[in-house]
């Protein structure tokens, strides 16, 4: 039985799938106005373990997540590069995924980008107006939070905390707003601005309600799991739950999941601190697996510190399990004692995907195996297990074609296959492959 610790409950919960032996669930994707950073990769990382682990105990997962390519960032980003957002746009989703490919990151079942829902968008703007949840005002079109149920629970905030807290702003935009706590679902175009045309005249949407559509466009009123860094908690899920449950009338998400920061020599990742690492740069010096190792083996919900000695202890880690696997058949094998470490394994991380628990079960096994008990069963069950945290050993190149594979890749591609999994790992490196080149999808 999976429990998951629920922000929204703050509380750890039993998993119960809408539908039998399903997950949806939906992570909020990067802005892809920049190379992203490793706090981006290990949220992608967290998401892509949780997924993992999910397959692992033989659930079929929808795993949706988006690129956000329509955002102040990117048309700002756009007028210092000179050349058009989506352009911006492509460049980054392109960047992204060689990135987390080289991080082992399985692409998602689907990766929607922004533009292609606009319609839907406005669909859903101007349900929310019928329904007298949103305004529109001088060509914007805001959320009157105050109708909102239970709003800015997920953030443990009361309305009243809020409005207090908004009440001292005089800008344009809150000029504009009934209410200064309410937030824009729709911004008119500033001139020259990339816009589309709406009801309310051009414009573009605001982030929050670019989530919302395609959640429930592509997986349904109300999902399983809805996920991100603990950073979107407020305002952005906030925002998404409040805009889908008043068009909806239903639960937007049954369980809320947020993933911990990323310290760097125990400092908080920040722009402004200058502390700040893409993992376009940190690929340049590091494996991409042990990169992976490093985030996926810590406890999602923790404060993850980026040093370079945890990156190579790692390192080391990592190497140690690439011998044991790597080694010859002892024979010798007590099923029993196997099926212990399968249980153990799964008992660590039901409880709320404590991958630093489940990796210890790992190095067990790993002692077990290298004290003599090593043949084709545990090697399968000890690559099952090293596959939730997105390593793969390959033995050696199996044939052209994965030779090929590797070579186009130029670099990055994790290169350690298992002999036993041609079939699926061949898919898993040419999904991961074709994913390099941008596309709609
Ligand atoms: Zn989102």
């Amino acid at each position: 039985m999976i429990k998951i610790y629920d922000t929204m409950s703050r509380d750890l919960r039993e998993f119960v799938p809408i539908e039998d032996g399903k997950v949806k669930m939906y992570v909020c994707g990067p802005t892809v106005y920049n190379y992203i950073h490793v706090g981006n990769a290990r949220s992608t990382v967290a998401f892509d373990t949780i997924r993992r682990y999910f397959e692992y105990r033989g659930y079929e997962v929808a795993y949706i997540s988006n690129f956000t390519d329509v955002d102040d960032k990117i048309i700002n980003r756009a007028k210092e590069e000179g050349i058009t957002p989506q352009e911006v746009a492509d460049k980054y989703i392109a960047a992204f995924r060689e990135d987390v490919t080289a991080l082992g990151v399985k692409p998602a079942t689907r990766h929607p980008r922004v533009v292609e829902f606009m319609i839907d968008i406005i669909r859903f703007v101007e349900e929310l107006i019928e329904k007298g949840f949103a305004y529109e005002s001088q060509g914007d079109v805001y959320f009157r939070v105050e109708k909102s149920h239970n709003y800015a629970k997920l953030a443990n905030k009361t309305l009243e905390d809020l409005e207090l807290g908004a009440s001292g702003r005089t800008d344009e935009e809150t000029a504009r707003k009934e209410n200064p706590v309410d937030f824009a679902l729709w911004k008119a175009a500033k001139s020259g601005e990339i816009s589309w045309d709406s009801p309310w005249g051009p414009g573009r949407p605001g982030w929050h309600i670019e989530c919302s559509v395609m959640s429930t466009e592509i997986l349904g009123d109300t999902i399983d799991i809805h996920g991100g860094g603990a950073d979107l908690e407020f305002p952005h899920h906030t925002n998404e739950i409040a805009q889908s449950e008043a068009k909806t009338g239903k639960t937007f998400a049954n369980y809320w999941m947020h993933n911990g920061f990323v310290n760097i020599d125990n400092v908080k990742m920040s722009k402004s601190l200058g502390n700040f690492i893409t993992v376009h740069d940190a690929l340049k010096t590091l494996d991409g697996q042990v990169l992976r190792f490093f985030f996926a083996t810590q406890h999602y919900r923790k404060p993850i510190n980026f040093t370079e000695k945890a990156v190579r202890d790692a390192e080391t880690n990592l190497k140690y399990l690439k011998n044991t696997y790597e080694q010859p058949f002892t024979g010798n094998v007590d099923a029993q004692e196997l099926q212990a470490f399968k249980d153990k394994f799964v008992a660590a991380m039901d409880e709320d995907f404590n991958a630093a628990n489940g990796i210890t079960v790992v190095f067990e096994m790993a002692k077990w195996i290298n004290s003599g008990n090593y043949d084709a069963s545990v090697k399968q069950a000890f690559a099952d297990m090293l596959e939730v945290f997105g390593i793969v050993f390959i033995e050696e190149v199996l044939d052209v074609e994965i030779e090929d594979l590797i070579q186009n890749a130029k670099k990055r591609v994790p290169v350690v296959i298992l002999r036993q999994r041609t079939k699926s790992v061949t898919n898993w490196l040419l999904k991961g492959l074709s994913s390099l080149t941008p596309k709609m999808e």
